[in-house]
């Protein structure tokens, strides 16, 4: 059956739609008489099993990109469909379900809820999702060692370190299996040994084959994705794939460039 996605971007069906696809997506914000230009038409497209890193100055639109690819907001204009879902179909409940369902997010301060354990947290989104009671603690202590915290499904948070935490929050992202794992600054409050614990546990979940899309500014993070969007001013003004062996890079044709990204 065709999805959405299949009948806007044109005729011929499409065996499988990218987990992201964004057609000239512009956010203004107001504030007070003057219009905030947060992202100044933004189109890509990002396919199942990519790990995607976003990179920009402060102030460039990476946040508010992350806040409308979660489903968190939307488009002041533009297009956009997640795993081939047009979200401006969307009512707020069934937004609500397909974040739930579809998207596991991992936020620079964490979030998790000081009074429970790590397990305890992991199982929320299941919680959510009507997992049964029974299986939400298997499904949550497995998703915790897969990140390697396996002895630490009894911890609560202020009985971890900071890069554990994050890992924990790694856990809770991925328990539901979601079609795309988006993390903001997910080392912005790590230092450089758990950056790269942390680093190690989103470059394992993409070896799995995992869609993963991580927003960041510092190089060294964002290196250990495929590819590499580069946002200024609200507008994507680079994005790059890196071949295997990391040395040489391709660059990734955009619609307005050559209108072959939505045939
Ligand atoms: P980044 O995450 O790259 O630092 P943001 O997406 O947070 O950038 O912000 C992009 C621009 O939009 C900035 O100028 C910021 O001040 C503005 N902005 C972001 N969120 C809001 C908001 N809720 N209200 C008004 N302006 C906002
Ligand atoms: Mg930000």
């Amino acid at each position: 059956m065709p999805s959405v996605a299949d009948a806007h971007l044109g005729g011929r069906p499409r065996t499988e739609h990218p987990v992201i696809a964004m057609r000239d997506v512009v956010k203004r914000y107001r504030m007070g008489d003057t219009d905030v230009h947060a992202l100044r038409g933004i189109s890509l497209e990002i396919d199942r099993g990519d790990f995607v890193a976003i990179m920009g100055t402060s102030g460039s639109g990476k946040s508010t990109l992350m806040n409308i690819v979660g489903c968190l907001d939307v488009p002041t204009r533009g297009h956009y469909w997640l795993d081939g879902v047009d979200v401006r179909t969307l009512e707020d409940d069934d937004l609500a379900r397909i974040r739930n369902r579809k998207i596991g997010f991992v936020f620079q301060s964490f979030n998790l809820l000081p009074r429970m354990s790590a397990a305890a947290n992991v199982e929320l989104p299941l919680t959510y999702a009507g997992v049964h009671p029974k299986q939400r603690r298997a499904r949550a202590v497995q998703a915790l060692r897969s990140v390697g915290l396996g002895e630490r499904t009894h911890h609560v948070p202020s009985e971890m370190s900071g890069g554990q935490q994050q890992r924990a929050a790694v856990a809770r992202a991925i328990v539901t299996n979601p079609a795309l794992i988006l993390a903001d600054e997910p080392t912005g409050n790590l230092d450089t040994e758990s950056s790269i614990d942390v680093m190690s546990v989103f470059a394992s979940l993409h070896a799995q084959g995992r869609t993963v899309v991580l927003i960041t500014h510092e190089d060294d993070i964002a290196a250990y994705a495929q590819r590499i969007v580069k946002l200024r001013d609200g507008r994507i003004i680079d994005d790059h794939r890196r071949d295997a062996s990391g040395a040489h890079s391709t660059h990734v044709a955009h619609a307005e460039a050559d209108h072959g990204v939505f045939r």
